[in-house]
């Protein structure tokens, strides 16, 4: 291995995220428990996201338009303002959460910064991801951040581009397989799946990876052991 630059996903890799996402998830079904079953909420509303990403994107601001929306639908137009104004606020303690690091991010960063290029490879949205990483306190190991409004094969080969450095220099980092590992070893480069306890269904995939430039530890720390 020639690593140059080691990259790392944000959320759920450096600091907690899905969880937040869940609970919010949780008291809108709440919201609306009169309307629909639990499930069904559910369904309702990551149908819409997954549909809405290609307008708004990931992040909580989609996040929230796409509450009202479900809300809108599942109760056939009847919403409250009240209930609108519920899911708002709902969105609104989301951007305020505190930044939780998860356990020895700080550690790993500590021992790689002189080593190689440390980057951020996240997805969301700009203002929120920059907002949590001044929060984390982590801002001072990058060399980069790049914040992508998709993590595809052509999104890495740009930030590959723009770090100038050929795809095998790369390692990401990242919780999620189908955005963090998936695109980086379709381009030629290195990944390392360290796995979150909760993945949204969206970055699911079912297939196992194989690959000689592939490998997956249970945390974090253990990527110090061949790095
Ligand atoms: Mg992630």
């Amino acid at each position: 291995m020639n690593i140059k630059v080691i990259a790392f996903d944000a959320d759920d890799t450096l600091w907690v995220n899905e969880p937040y996402f869940r609970q919010t998830e949780e008291q809108f079904c709440n919201l609306l428990a009169s309307y629909a079953a639990q499930h069904e909420l559910e369904r309702e509303l990551l149908k819409i996201e997954i549909d809405n990403l290609v307008l708004y994107g990931y992040g909580i601001k989609g996040f929230i338009l796409s509450m009202i929306e479900a809300a809108m639908k599942i109760t056939q137009k009847t919403l409250s303002i009240e209930v609108i104004q519920h899911i708002m606020e709902l969105g609104k303690q989301m951007l305020n959460q505190p930044i939780e690091l998860l356990d020895g991010v700080e550690e790993v960063l500590e021992a790689l910064k002189g080593k190689y290029r440390l980057v951020v490879a996240t997805k969301g949205d700009l203002l929120d991801q920059e907002r949590k990483l001044k929060k984390s306190g982590l801002n001072h190991y990058f060399h980069h951040i790049e914040i992508m409004s998709e993590k595809d094969d052509a999104n890495y080969l740009k930030l590959i581009k723009h770090l100038d450095i050929q795809p095998g220099e790369l390692m990401m980092i990242g919780n999620s397989l189908k955005s963090d590992v998936m695109p980086v070893l379709n381009i030629g480069g290195h990944a390392v799946h360290v796995p979150y306890h909760i993945t949204w269904a969206h970055e699911q995939i079912e297939h196992s990876v194989d690959n000689e430039r592939f490998k997956s530890v249970e945390r974090i720390k253990e990527i110090l052991d061949f790095l």
